[in-house]
């Protein structure tokens, strides 16, 4: 394999997910930097790969950064995975593949799960073009502003949600956007609670409300453009 950073997709619930070129490029790793690497350990185990595993998260310091770019340098492979889905979406390592890419050195991208386009991808709201915004703040009246934007948009809007706020920000989305414009909810996508609903919004609060379970798990929320743009 060429010496380089490998920016490796894992699953997002579904093992069976993983690329073959994933568990090609994870078997022949010389350093996995993992964010959690207890977390990505388990699925190492699971695939029967035995790798070097070296912590790299969004607290790490710039030097884990700089010592596995050095790595690569001196002509190993080094491969990034997060806990679950694309590295750096939402993930850290951007800063890796800036100072790996400045250091003259290749950096490989091997494709899989994204929530994001997952969710996208089986909702039936238009994708031509789409706008991710990560996760909405936590706050409330940041999150009203960002809604707000959102509402306004003509493409696609997509987020990163807390199940333990999703009722609060679809009632705030309906009080900004009336409760007729589109929405849609990805909840533990390709696990065994997978729910994918695409209704009005004002729908979609009176669902959550009714259901506690749409509660929980994991949820990428989606807001369609402004009708008609
Ligand atoms: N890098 C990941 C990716 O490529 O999707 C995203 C990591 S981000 C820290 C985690 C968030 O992604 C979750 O809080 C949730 O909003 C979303 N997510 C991850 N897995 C999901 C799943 N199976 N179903 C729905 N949303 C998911």
């Amino acid at each position: 394999m060429e010496p380089a950073l490998y920016i490796v997709a894992t699953p997002i619930g579904n093992l069976a997910d993983i690329s073959r070129r994933a568990v090609e490029v994870l078997g022949a790793a010389d350093l996995v930097a993992a964010e959690d690497t207890r977390h990505t350990g388990q699925l190492l185990t699971t695939l029967d790969i035995r790798a070097t595993l070296v912590a790299y998260h969004e607290h790490s310091a710039p030097a884990v950064g700089e010592r596995l770019r050095d790595v690569v340098a001196k002509g190993q492979c080094v491969v990034l995975v997060s806990d679950a889905g694309t590295p750096t979406i939402s993930d850290p390592g951007y800063r890796l593949v800036r100072a790996v890419q400045e250091a003259g050195l290749p950096v490989v991208p091997v494709p899989g799960a994204c929530a994001l386009i997952a969710a996208l991808s089986a909702s039936g709201l238009p994708s031509d073009r789409f706008s991710f915004g990560g996760f909405l703040p936590s706050k409330r009246e940041a999150r009203r502003q960002r809604l707000t934007l959102a509402a306004r948009a003509r493409e696609t809007q997509l987020f990163y949600e807390a199940p333990h706020r999703i009722r609060d920000t679809l009632r705030d989305l309906v009080a900004i956007c009336g409760p007729e414009r589109e929405g849609g909810i990805a909840r533990e996508l390709t696990k065994r609670f997978e729910t994918v609903r695409r209704a009005p919004v004002g729908d979609l609060l009176a669902w959550v409300e009714g259901d506690s379970n749409q509660e929980r798990g994991e949820i990428v929320l989606m807001l369609a453009p402004v009708p008609g743009t």
